[in-house]
């Protein structure tokens, strides 16, 4: 039963992948109608729908985008059949430089170089012909529900010194009921996107004069994060972590030492020389912590070493794929590095994972994917570390997996060459999968560094080195936080969690002594004394997401009370002052999500 509806599933995501690709041909074909000087390169099918890269005479206009679509929809309904034929290479070469079509020529010529092809694949539509591997549904009126959604630029090869195109995204759907479903999600994103809540709930922000990819922390987005931050620190302590801090920047010995400067070059920031010799800016706390490790001699009686820092690490992502808190150039991993005896390794398996789990929980995060990266059995060459390690590694993984009964993927042959790891997938509110915590096993490190501990026996033995990370990086974790409530933050986390709204002037002293009572128990708190109406104050309470509204007016100052609304616009009526503190506080201290 479960094979059918897999095999049903694979044969649905093929046809999609099939639909949308012909969606790129379609629009390929209208884009030469639009502009006959249009230049084509690739058109590929994508996750939810397609795109087309074009080198055109000018930049495209929403009003090109609507004529497309229009020419899009004509082609449709004409139903031309997708046709396959094949031709000779040079006879194809000659055929695409007669259409003026440069890109393809040197398509062409690659494949000639690269798999000396002797013949090329062409799809044919009405007039439009494409060099294509296919596959295409029968006749373009089988593409489904469309829609052209927007451009973007782009690199021939995506190489910054070649030709930069325009790329026109399309999402393709086998019924209007998907697509409209889609655009429903795309919507909701963009009303979640991190960096629209960011600015309006004046969280944080990137200033051109220090850099693209280096967050600001403005004062209630510091306020969520030290929160986020508090909470960690009690939790690893519970956890039976200690906590260590390591410096920015190491010299570029240690980093040769650790390999980053072989494998991960390209993503560390240029050297600065010191006394002639080279630092580099951290790409990762690893390296430091085993500096702490190395810093005496171990004994077996020690382990396990939980040793935890929130550090700061800077890495180079090209411009391009900088993408708001999500991908930055500097951020914070709550980083963890466990050592550990043989031994030991199950039990601390376990425990990590389950404080993982824990963690995640307390965030709201209950929809989990795991996922079980494993080595290519028999590879060894290409591994890190023993066999037998490997095995007793990926043993141990599985059995704290099935320990905490917990379903997971298993991903043979995804493990680095450093070992095998379990990587925790959050599921959001818009059920887009986010990829968070790691438990990962590092056979090569504890190698080079030459780490050891002393064992029962006297003897020299290598500890097994785990890293951890929970949140990831801090920085990205607040993105995908604050997209998944978008924005309006569990009472625990909120930068503000209740504004007092008093009716009139009149009231203001009543709600000045009500903020102060309420402030002294811990709630955070603000009054609108702006000369607004009540209801102007409540929206706008309402657009900061600030969990409670508490309205304060004649009868309120008589009985001792406010009149408490919810950010959602429930109307909880009048609670005394005492009543709704111990409310607030509740909700806080037991980190609900409730209000
Ligand atoms: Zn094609
Ligand atoms: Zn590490």
């Amino acid at each position: 039963m479960t094979v059918t509806i897999k095999t049903d599933e694979q044969q649905r995501a093929r046809h999609l992948a099939a639909m949308r690709h012909s969606a790129a041909h379609v629009l390929a074909a209208a884009m030469l109608d639009l502009m006959p000087d249009a230049k084509l390169a690739i058109g590929p099918a994508i996750d939810t729908g397609f795109y087309y890269d074009f080198d055109l005479p000018r930049t495209l206009t929403p009003e090109d985008l609507d004529a497309l679509n229009r020419r899009m929809r004509r082609i449709i309904k004409q139903k031309q059949v997708f046709q396959h034929s094949t031709m000779p290479v040079d006879e194809a070469k000659s055929f695409f430089l007669e259409r003026n079509q440069p890109y393809k020529v040197e398509l062409i010529e690659d494949l000639e170089r690269e798999a000396s092809v002797a013949e090329v694949s062409l799809y044919q539509n009405g007039d439009f012909i494409d060099l294509c591997e296919g596959p295409h549904v029968a006749n373009t009126g089988a593409v489904g529900a469309f829609k052209l959604l927007r451009t973007a630029g782009a690199y021939w090869r995506g190489d910054e010194n070649r030709q930069q195109l325009q790329r026109v995204y399309g999402t393709a759907w086998e019924t209007k009921d998907d697509l409209n479903a889609y655009l429903k999600f795309l919507e909701e994103a963009e009303r979640r996107d991190h960096r629209r809540l960011g600015r309006e709930l004046d969280l944080f922000s990137f200033s051109e004069d220090i850099g693209p990819g280096l967050v600001v922390w403005h004062a209630k987005g510091g306020h969520v994060r030290s929160t986020m931050e508090d909470y960690w620190r009690e939790s690893h302590r519970a956890g039976g972590y200690e906590f260590i801090y390591t410096p920015h920047i190491g010299k570029a010995s240690l980093w040769q030492t650790s390999g980053h400067l072989n494998w991960f070059s390209d993503n560390m920031y240029a050297p600065v020389e010191i006394d002639e010799q080279q630092y580099y800016l951290k790409p990762m706390n690893c390296p430091f912590h085993i500096q702490v490790y190395k810093s005496r001699t171990r004994s077996y009686r020690e382990l396990p070493l939980r040793y935890t820092e929130a550090g700061t690490v800077y890495r180079y992502e090209r411009s391009g794929v900088l993408h708001g808190l999500l991908r930055a150039r500097g951020f914070t991993q709550d980083d963890a590095h466990l050592f550990c005896r043989p031994d030991q390794m199950d039990s601390e398996l376990t425990r990590v994972l389950q404080f993982c789990l824990g963690i995640l929980d307390t965030y709201g995060f209950k929809d989990l994917e795991l996922e079980l990266s494993t080595w290519e059995r028999g590879e060894t060459t290409k591994y890190a570390g023993e066999a037998q390690d490997w095995e007793l590694a990926e043993a141990g993984l599985v059995k704290a997996l099935d320990e905490l009964d917990l379903s997971y993927k298993r991903m043979a042959g995804e493990a680095a060459f450093y070992g095998p790891k379990v990587d925790i997938k959050i599921v959001d509110v818009l059920g887009r999968p986010w990829q968070l915590s790691t438990i990962q096993f590092d056979f090569w490190l504890p190698q080079a560094f030459g780490l050891e501990y002393i064992g029962e026996d006297g003897s020299a033995r290598r500890p097994f080195m785990i890293h951890r990370a929970l949140y990831g990086s801090i920085e990205r974790f607040f993105g995908i936080l604050l997209e998944h409530y978008g924005g309006a933050f569990p009472v625990w986390l909120a930068p503000v969690q209740v504004v007092i709204i008093p009716i009139a002037d009149r009231h203001n002293e009543y709600a000045q002594q009500v903020a102060a009572t309420l402030s002294e128990a811990g709630v955070l708190v603000d009054v609108d004394t702006r000369s607004e109406r009540m209801n102007a104050k409540i929206r706008d309470a309402q657009l900061q997401k600030v969990p409670y509204m508490a309205v304060v007016g004649d009868r309120e100052i008589d009985d001792g009370a406010v009149n408490v609304r919810l950010r959602t616009g429930e109307n909880c009526g009048a609670l005394q002052v005492a009543e709704f503190s111990a409310r607030v506080q509740d909700r806080a201290q037991s980190r609900s999500e409730a209000l």
